[in-house]
């Protein structure tokens, strides 16, 4: 499927510019949800986000303000010509969102992972009749591109066409620097499969901690991502959910005012000797490669003479502690280096055995 004829998310922003959707992980009071929205018009953000129901890892916690919250939305759509946005998890939620007039509506990680309720999502916009809807699809909660290219494709089936993708990270057990693991690739295969698909980037809940919303966002838009979804609260500290990673209004007007915003240029004409300068690195790296690999077969043969083993450690470890203490002298990373020394290392021994067996 090719996901073809979609439209734009949203017409207010002007087709080129990042899409930046700012507001509370959760909508919990109307005080809170109009100064948030305030806050945030004033620095100039266009559309509003605000979690009515909040699926939660446990019971018992802050589950959401629910239907009353939908009318504080309004409200504050209202009084600062925004647009909405709120997630929607079930086939009741789509009913109260549309009917309530949320402009935008995403669906959740938790969500996206589960067949059963994107289906029942995607039959209740066609049953409304509200396939021109926006919808954003967050990555499921476990790094399956499958998973949410299927949640997409439903949407689509379904006749949604203002569909976009929201990558917010994969959960990984134990603990890390990031709440949810961006494997940035993910995202990249989506680009490359769809590129016309818009991609947008949840830095609050890949990073999980407000000082890494401003180099995530950085790293979103330099990697050619098309807008944004981040966090901001007008008392951050009071939350009643994702505190530590929620920014004031201001707060994030300075990240986004920090932000550099790399735009295809005219001329790709720097690019182009660049990308050259990488075409000769590249097969210089494959000619020294294949010609190391020669060099591994004849000394398979001398160990096939000798009645030598193929593996010998001490040089194994030799190697790898030298050429890593160079790659590190030369400002490469050491891991990145012994990741490729083991790739090679692999195929070495593999030829050698290859040496060895023939007759
Ligand atoms: C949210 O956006 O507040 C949220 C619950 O996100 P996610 O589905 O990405 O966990
Ligand atoms: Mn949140």
């Amino acid at each position: 499927m090719s996901l073809s004829g979609l439209k734009p998310i949203t017409e207010i922003i002007a087709p080129g510019e990042p899409i930046i959707i700012a507001g509370p992980c959760s909508a919990e009071t109307e005080e809170q949800l109009l100064q948030t929205a305030a806050g945030l018009a004033a620095n100039g953000i266009k559309i509003l986000r605000a979690g009515i129901w909040k699926p939660r890892t446990k019971p018992g916690g802050f589950e959401g303000v629910g239907v009353p919250g939908l009318a504080w939305l309004a409200k504050a759509k209202e009084m600062y010509g925004m647009q909405t946005a709120c997630e929607v998890a079930t086939r009741q939620h789509v009913i109260d969102a549309i009917s309530s007039g949320v402009d935008i509506l995403w669906i959740g990680a938790r969500t996206s992972a589960n067949p059963f309720a994107m289906q029942e999502i995607a039959d209740t916009l066609a049953e409304l009749n509200a396939q021109d809807t926006p919808v954003l699809v967050k990555n499921p909660v476990n790094p399956d591109l499958e998973l949410w290219v299927g949640a997409l494709e439903r949407l689509y089936n379904a006749g949604v066409r203002r569909l976009g993708a929201i990558h917010r990270g994969f959960s990984a057990y134990g603990k890390h620097l990031y709440r949810n693991m961006p494997q940035w690739h993910i995202p990249i295969e989506l680009r490359r499969r769809f590129p016309q698909l818009p991609i947008i980037c949840d830095p609050s809940h890949i990073g999980g901690k407000r000082e890494l919303v401003s180099p995530l966002s950085q790293q979103a838009l330099d990697m050619g991502f098309d807008g944004l979804i981040i966090e901001s609260h007008c008392d951050p500290d009071c939350a009643l959910s994702d505190k530590a990673q929620q920014v004031t209004p201001e707060v994030l007007n300075y990240i986004l005012s920090q932000l550099v915003l790399r735009r295809p240029q005219g001329t790709t004409e720097g690019l182009d000797s660049l990308r050259r300068q990488i075409d000769e690195l590249d097969s210089e790296l494959v000619e020294l490669l294949s010609k190391r690999m020669r060099v591994c077969r004849e000394i398979g043969q001398f160990k096939k003479e000798h009645r030598m083993p193929v593996l010998q450690m001490n040089r194994h470890d030799e190697i790898m502690q030298t050429r890593i203490n160079a790659a590190k002298e030369m400002d490469m990373d050491g891991d990145f280096m012994k990741t490729v020394l083991q790739a090679i290392h692999e195929e070495s021994v593999r030829q050698q055995i290859e040496v060895l067996n023939a007759r």
